[in-house]
């Protein structure tokens, strides 16, 4: 479950580390009101799941509240890489000498937690790695000991943290640590972690994702699921009890079975294809579910074809090709289908979907065959009508 930045500001306030006095808003007046409460200069800033939001134009500097207003006005409502902006956090600005990168996770080929930092901040920490790896510090911390104050001076001083603030980074990283753990939480970042020219260390932004598996222990986290932010597909998905996850490619991806659902992301991708999103319809096979599931599915515009993928155990292929009939007479759907039945009665399955001749719908027998279909279907190229 990932976390607004503000949100994440407040779980890092809770552990003693340093974070700027903001307040979150939705609307225009209240962005003015709570600028005007925080003093000027304030950052106005989009809360969204999407990094880069400074480039995007989604975190401006008001030096009045003039500037705040207009900040606001432009930034709500705003389009940041899919997400859109809703929430604003608006905060006091803080003067800075250095952005310092730093961040907790666990690393599951090691084993082990992992802690990072970087003077290199302020930036994307993915090219640091990749351009000048040797400018980005990676240690591994003993689960059961945690980390230490010592451990952590020795990270800030090896990544070249400027003395003076050695052992505030120091402090910043243990309370990361701490963040991280106590919350349960999956990544902690702190990008960036800024000096100011009084050389204090401060948070001035927050990445955090929380494991939803353990939200249980943490009541006071459960609201944090901020359903406003939640992309609405997903958030539809849910309230119908269905398994949906987008992704960004163009093929939608329709299954009865989780293991099912996984190997067909990997064959289509292996036909060089790329899912938009995936659906696990379950085990039923009724018209009602699959109509419910394939207008999901299409609710997302990037799809540009769609691959159903049977195999029919339990579910019977002809009670499924019978509900796809019935769905598919009330909605018409503006994108192609790869339709594969295999298992119990697919051939009375193809032979029913075959007969009904439903525009825009191709059989497939093997799930190789369905696949190759789909991705030639979502280029555009036409295809045979199948088997
Ligand atoms: P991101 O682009 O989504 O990572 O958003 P950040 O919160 O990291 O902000 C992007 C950049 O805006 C930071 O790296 C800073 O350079 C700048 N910025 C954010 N807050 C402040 C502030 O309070 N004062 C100043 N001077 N710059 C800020
Ligand atoms: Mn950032």
């Amino acid at each position: 479950m990932d976390l607004l930045e503000y949100q994440g500001k407040q779980l890092f306030a809770r552990h003693g580390l340093r974070v700027s006095d903001g307040k979150a808003v939705t609307s225009v007046q209240d962005a003015v009101a709570a600028a005007n409460e925080v003093g000027y200069p304030v950052v106005v800033k989009a809360q969204v799941l999407i990094g880069g939001r400074g480039k995007a134009g989604g975190v401006k500097l008001a030096a009045d509240e003039a500037e705040a207003r207009e900040h606001a006005t432009n930034i709500l409502g705003m389009d940041i890489k899919g997400h859109i902006v809703r929430t604003l956090w608006i905060e006091h600005a803080s003067d800075i000498a250095s952005e310092y990168y730093a961040s907790v996770l666990l690393d599951r080929s090691a084993k082990r937690p992992l802690v990072m930092f970087s003077v290199e901040g302020g930036v994307d920490i993915e090219e640091v790695a990749e351009k000048t790896p040797e400018k980005l510090v990676r240690h591994h911390v003993d689960a059961l000991a945690g980390l230490s104050r010592e451990e952590a001076v020795e990270i800030a001083s090896k990544g070249g943290a400027d003395a003076d603030v050695v052992d505030g980074v120091a402090d910043a990283l243990v309370a990361l640590y701490e963040v991280w753990l106590s919350e349960d939480a999956t990544l902690a970042e702190i990008n960036p972690l800024i000096v100011t020219p009084q050389r204090e260390v401060r948070a001035l932004d927050s990445k955090v994702s929380l494991d939803g598996n353990a939200l249980y222990r943490h009541p006071e986290n459960q609201g944090l699921s901020d359903a406003e932010n939640e992309d609405p597909i997903e958030r539809r998905a849910k309230e119908e009890g269905v398994q949906y996850v987008k992704l960004d490619g163009d093929i939608g991806i329709l299954g009865n079975g989780a293991g099912l659902v996984m190997s067909t992301l990997d064959v289509v991708a292996q036909a060089g294809g790329k899912p938009a999103n995936f659906l696990d319809a379950g085990g039923g096979s009724d018209a009602e579910k699959i109509k419910e599931a394939v207008d999901l599915l299409l609710a997302n515009d990037a799809v540009k074809a769609v691959l159903f993928n049977i195999f029919g155990g339990i579910t019977r292929c002809d009670e499924v090709a019978r509900g796809l009939i019935a769905a598919f007479a009330d909605i018409k759907p503006s994108v192609p289908f790869v339709v594969r039945l295999d298992g119990t009665n697919d051939v009375e399955g193809r032979r029913l979907l075959q007969e009904a001749a439903l525009p825009n719908v191709h059989a497939a027998k093997t799930m190789n065959e369905a696949a190759e279909m789909v991705v030639e279907l979502a280029a555009g190229q036409p295809v045979g009508t199948g088997s």
